[in-house]
């Protein structure tokens, strides 16, 4: 079983991309349990690519194994994309989900339903020994509501309804937002790489 390293320190993710990886006996371990505790990796990039890639590549360079990153976040149409690859410190540095959404909650204050349309995005990164890099992109559109509802998840999840859903992420079920989610994508196309890759490994 081959190990890989999480450049992510967040539960939420690392369960969610671990499902996937263990379909091709691939165990994943935060980068905490491989040793990487004191590092922080300066998410400095203007786009998700760019934030995604560096921090699967500053890991990879640190450890020398299979890494793999997800950066991600919320675009909201009115505020033009933000908070986009700011989402996590959207009201500071140190922000909590409860300061980040307020802060959501109070930029919409005046904004109609129709006009809270916003999308999740997540691109994960994978970077194997030798040069391989696998790059996914997973979205997911819908709109803000008004007040959170939902306690489960994290981040925006209880300001988030998926279009399609009359229920915030917060509502959903860890297996019903596993389908809906703008990681569940990524991950879904990353699934299709991993199975290429395999089957081109086979060929040689
Ligand atoms: P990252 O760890 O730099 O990728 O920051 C991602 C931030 O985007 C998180 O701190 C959350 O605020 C937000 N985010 C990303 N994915 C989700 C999700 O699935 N639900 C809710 N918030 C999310």
């Amino acid at each position: 079983m081959d190990r890989i390293v999480a450049a992510s320190r967040n539960k939420h993710k690392l369960k969610e991309i671990g499902a996937i990886l263990s379909k091709f006996d691939m165990n994943i371990v935060s980068r905490d349990d491989a040793g990487i505790e004191k590092f922080e990796v300066e998410e400095d990039g203007v786009t998700f690519e760019e934030n995604s890639f560096k921090k699967a590549d500053e890991i990879f360079k640190l450890c020398g194994e299979i890494t793999i990153s997800d950066d991600s976040g919320i675009m909201v149409d009115y505020l033009n994309g933000d908070p986009g690859v700011y989402s996590a410190r959207f009201s500071g540095k140190n922000a909590t989900d409860k300061e980040n959404n307020d802060k959501l909650l109070k930029l919409l204050k005046d904004v109609e339903y129709k006009n809270r349309t916003a999308k999740f995005v997540s691109v994960i990164t994978m970077i194997f020994p030798g040069d391989q890099i696998l790059v996914a992109r997973g979205e997911c559109p819908g709109k803000i509501l008004f007040e959170p509802v939902g306690l489960n998840g994290f981040g925006y999840d209880p300001l988030f309804k998926p279009d399609g859903y009359d229920k915030s992420y917060a509502q959903l079920t860890d297996k019903e937002k596993n389908i809906v989610s703008h990681r569940a994508k990524a991950l879904n196309k990353l699934e299709r790489l991993l199975s290429e890759r395999k089957t081109s490994k086979k060929q040689i």
